[in-house]
């Protein structure tokens, strides 16, 4: 990952539907993305979604346990785990300062907004982001 500035994020037409499909309710989802990582790119081939264990709605929180065992599944598969996507139902596709917080250098993060708002972000050192470019 070091030494590579990513720009942009493949994210089919298909499954950016599937996302902005879950971005219902009140509380937020979410889960993984699984892909590879093409030199410039994040080529996101895959989505899971995973219990929201945040005591909250209006923030989202994994397993770690459950990154783990869901990463080795589709390692088999030739696919590593570049991130996670979250929703902001009723809010825009925009990181909040606990987003940007909580994750690490080199994650992806792709959040779907309210109104088919949809980005995607790569998180830099000490907390910042980049938004990226979404493509095909
Ligand atoms: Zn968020």
């Amino acid at each position: 990952m070091t030494g590579h500035t990513r720009t942009g994020c493949r994210l089919s037409h298909e499954l950016r539907a599937d996302l902005r499909a879950r971005a219902t309710g009140t509380r937020e989802r979410c889960g993984l993305l699984f892909g590879r990582c093409a030199d410039r790119h994040f080529v996101i081939v895959a989505v899971l979604e995973l219990e929201n264990r945040a005591d909250a709605d209006d923030r989202f929180e994994l397993d770690p346990a459950e990154i783990v065992v869901r990463s080795a599944d589709h390692r088999a598969r030739g696919l590593v785990c570049l991130g996670a996507w979250h929703t902001h139902p009723g809010g825009s596709a925009v990181l909040s300062e606990r987003d940007h917080s909580g994750a690490s250098e080199g994650w992806l993060s792709v959040v779907v907004g309210a109104r088919n708002d949809l980005r995607a972000y790569a998180h830099g050192p000490a907390g910042t982001a980049r938004e990226l470019d979404l493509q095909q």
